[in-house]
């Protein structure tokens, strides 16, 4: 069977499905069988949560630390806990119904407990725990199987409706060879992981999910000359001429690799900055293989997904500074908290909005929790004593919500001063450029910041009004639209006003067709997932500063993105 999709991420893997079902849990009330056949239910569950909570515990330790892993660790003493256990005891004697209503019933009352108790984040890190062990127990009690994704078969191909941040903070990707979701597209959160942990994946693959069983051979085909598909248990012809499409990106590819490592200079001598994106610890190793010298985008939202409890500030210290020693010889741009819009905080949920993108996003979002926010600029301070680390804020949109937040960070070197911790006073600090009004208030932004860095993936959707992971407004969601070039080309000339550099760090800054127009245009630094980095390299290396300058201006000059990327594949194709 032959499924088509979108291409999100390039290359061919072949591997057995892990299906990602919904995880919607129905609720299930009404008698059970007798209270002895119920009670021993959910004894057997019980024991089975703590057992794969101590296995999550050994796993959490290995990626991501010993604090992370002390979050199960609380899991499993309330599993354990014996009042907890002796209610649910007594609710199916008394009501005589199953324990999965039992389990509700209880936890409904941990939950009302809580609210009554409200005392902020740290009593809302703890509802989070309950629920999660609420949730882990149901499932096992309803026999839903839920792939665990941190303990992943070698080969594995996952398929998912779609994945979000939680799911990828802690996917095992050693094992990952390929990805495949029903929606989402070049800029979801599957794609850019896939990317960074350079796996081909196809998006948009409809129905893929109640398609694909568990263990089927899948074939994934994401190639930019043929349409993205995937194979459901490919027969021996289709993969001969998969094979020889293999051998052909093989080879293309070896070429390509022998740009890794090399410096990012034009054959009439401009230099760029080419550096990678990193949205989990798993991504700092393929990045060092690929010869990356920097991080241009850390997204530090990894380091709060899936942890019902907030990171303190020395497991993030301890995460930033790791990340900096990584890279020591180059830079590491730390975004601060980048959530809202569709990633949502386990520690922190925030109120449901009606339309999250235009809500309290980045910046926004931080801005409302000081607390969270000033942890968080201490451990960047603290990591930049004597690392090159720099401050990145997200999604500002004018001066308004700049200025507070460049006043937090004074508050925060305030503290750090009083604690008598070393930090870095003049930690470079820079804003993404990600909403239309910080480009026409860039002269302002410029007055206040030492540097721009260009998130495209919101830019596109903010400009075209097309929201990023909606399927069915892709096609107005285009990344090669002439407002793109044009607003990104006022930028650069505000910018160089200020002596500001401006970087792209969204996908386009990624796209070997875009990037020798944008560096024409006056970008002077490319990030993006490490996948990349070799041709970026090549495109660069392969032209004169002065050909790229041409080139931006007949971008310049064209109307539609049919044209742009007509002209920006020829200058590419002459580039083999
Ligand atoms: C962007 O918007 O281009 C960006 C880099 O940020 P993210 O993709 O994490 O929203
Ligand atoms: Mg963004």
């Amino acid at each position: 069977m032959e499924l088509p999709g979108v291409s999100a991420s390039p290359g061919i893997a072949h591997g057995h499905a892990v299906v990602l079902k919904d995880t919607t849990l129905p609720r299930v009330d009404g008698p059970g069988q007798s209270p002895s056949t119920e009670i021993a239910r959910f004894q057997a569950a019980v024991t089975q949560t703590v057992s794969e909570l101590v296995q999550l515990q050994q796993k959490t330790r290995r990626l991501l630390g010993a604090d992370f892993a002390a979050i199960f660790r609380s899991q499993q003493t309330i599993a354990e806990d014996d009042d907890f256990r002796n209610s649910v005891i007594g609710t199916i004697h008394r009501e005589g119904c199953r324990a999965e209503a039992a389990l509700y019933r209880v936890f409904d009352g941990y939950r009302a407990l809580f609210e009554e108790l409200d005392d902020g984040a740290y009593n809302r890190s703890r509802v989070s725990d309950v629920e999660d062990v609420h949730s882990r127990m149901q499932r096992i009690l309803l026999g839903i199987e839920h792939p665990d994704l941190t303990d992943l078969p070698a080969g594995s191909v996952v398929v998912a409706t779609e994945l979000f941040p939680s799911d990828t903070a802690l996917i095992d990707a050693s094992n990952v060879v390929g990805i495949v979701t029903e929606h989402g597209g070049a800029t979801s959160h599957a794609a850019i992981l896939a990317k960074n942990i350079g796996v081909p994946a196809v998006v948009r693959v409809t129905d893929v999910v109640s398609t694909v069983s568990p263990g089927d051979l899948l074939t994934v085909v994401s190639t930019t000359d043929e349409p993205a598909r995937v194979f459901v248990n490919p027969t021996g012809s289709q993969l001969d001429v998969i094979h020889r499409t293999e051998e052909r990106l093989t080879r293309r590819q070896g070429m390509i690799n022998t740009f890794r490592g090399q410096d990012a200079v034009t054959t009439d001598g401009q230099r760029f900055t080419v550096s990678v994106n990193v949205g989990s610890t798993q991504e700092l190793q393929p990045a060092r293989a690929v010869g990356a010298r920097s991080i241009g985008l850390y997204r530090s939202e990894f380091l709060f997904f899936k942890q019902p409890v907030l990171p303190d500030e020395e497991i993030q210290y301890a995460a930033y500074r790791d990340a900096a020693a990584a890279f020591s010889g180059g830079f590491v741009v730390i975004r601060t908290l980048d959530v809202g819009g569709d990633k949502q905080l386990p520690a922190l949920p925030a109120p449901i909005e009606p339309n999250p993108f235009l809500g309290s996003r980045g910046l926004r979002f931080t801005l409302q929790h000081p607390d969270v926010f000033l942890t968080q600029i201490r451990a960047i301070l603290r990591a930049a004593a004597d690392y090159p680390v720099e401050m990145l804020f997200p999604m500002v949109g004018g001066v308004d919500e700049l200025d507070a937040a460049l006043e937090l960070v004074e508050d925060a070197k305030e503290q750090l001063r009083a604690r008598g911790h070393r930090y870095n006073a003049v930690i470079p600090i820079g804003v993404m450029i990600e909403i239309p009004s910080a480009i026409w208030t860039a002269d302002a932004l410029a007055r206040r910041v030492s540097f721009f860095s260009v998130g495209t993936n919101d830019l596109v959707q903010y400009l075209m009004a097309a929201d990023r992971l909606n399927g069915e407004v892709e096609a107005y969601y285009r990344p090669f639209d002439p407002s793109v070039f044009r607003a990104l080309a006022h930028l650069c000339r505000t910018a160089a006003e200020f002596d500001r550099p401006v970087s792209v760090c969204g996908e386009l800054g990624g796209d070997p067709l875009a990037i020798p127009a944008l560096a024409g245009m006056g970008v002077s630094g490319f990030s993006m997932s490490p996948s990349s980095l070799a041709d970026a390299t090549r495109v660069i290396r392969k032209s004169t500063a002065t050909e790229m300058k041409s080139l931006a201006e007949a971008v310049l000059r064209l109307d539609s993105q049919g044209d742009i990327t007509a002209l920006l594949r020829q200058h590419y194709n002459a580039k083999e």
